[in-house]
């Protein structure tokens, strides 16, 4: 079974994405983690990223996507995979600095770059239960999912999170969180939202057979749950199929 879980940046995919995989035994995975490394090696080769794209960055960052394999790791006691690597690189941290952000809307509009890394996402998927979480995984991916699921929140509830996320890491780290400024988070969430929504490849967009939830008036908890028992309905017609049929082969001579 394919769960897709799409929405904008900051609406809490990457939380509740792993915390229904690790309910349900499921395999996880996050293709915005993809398409940052790509970024990341785009911003290493220093490549030029600003619009029009000259040709070389394109034709760079499509070889990047096509020849640069990406795995996850686990680390010990962790039932969904935190460690990301390219090419057998660890990019884990890399790929979640403001440079990274930036660089991630150029590389992730070009169309050569999607068709690589879909490709890959459709290999990890088709090898079993999956949470695969991104923009265009009921729309693109995984048309065919079983359960698509659509989370929404308002752009400043989404940017009030991530600063929460940010203060929680610094102060985990004993770092100083005073110059932390949730408005220029706010104009990165809204900045990427267009640049996701407006692109001609696969845009950001519900798909037309996907759940929507706005989790603006939410606990995570309760948005957990509502996934996991919409997948549990989903799942229950499957399983009746299954079970109706094993007597009448059992029967056969
Ligand atoms: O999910 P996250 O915010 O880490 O994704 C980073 C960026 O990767 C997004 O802003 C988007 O441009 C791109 N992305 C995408 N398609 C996906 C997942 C992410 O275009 N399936």
């Amino acid at each position: 079974m394919i769960i897709a879980l799409d929405g904008p940046a900051g609406s809490g995919k990457s939380t509740v994405a792993k915390l229904v995989a690790t309910r349900l035994g499921f395999a996880y995975l996050d293709t915005g983690a993809m398409y940052r490394s790509v970024a990341w090696r785009a911003l290493e080769e220093g490549l030029e990223l600003n619009p029009p794209l000259p040709d070389e960055s394109i034709q760079a960052m499509r070889r990047i996507a096509a020849d640069e394999p990406i795995t996850f790791g686990y680390l010990p006691g962790r039932a969904t995979p935190s460690q990301v690597f390219i090419n057998g690189r660890e990019v884990t941290t890399q790929i979640r600095t403001p440079a990274t952000d930036v660089a991630v809307s150029p590389v992730s509009a070009e169309p050569g770059v999607r068709a690589a890394l879909t490709e890959q996402q459709r290999v990890i998927g088709h090898a079993g239960d999956t949470v695969m979480e991104g923009r265009d995984i009921g729309t693109v991916v995984f048309p065919d999912a079983e359960l698509k699921v659509f989370l929404t929140a308002t752009a400043e509830e989404r940017a009030h999170r991530r600063y929460q996320q940010n203060v929680e890491k610094a102060r985990s780290a004993g770092q100083d969180y005073n110059g932390l400024d949730e408005d220029a988070i706010l104009a990165d969430i809204q900045r990427r939202d267009t640049a996701d929504s407006t692109r001609a490849a696969a845009p950001l967009v519900a798909a037309a057979d996907s759940v929507l939830l706005d989790t603006t008036e939410l606990t995570i908890d309760e948005v957990v749950e509502r996934i996991i028992a919409l997948a549990a309905a989903r799942r229950e017609p499957l399983q009746t199929t299954a079970a109706r049929r094993e007597p009448a082969e059992e029967q056969r001579p």
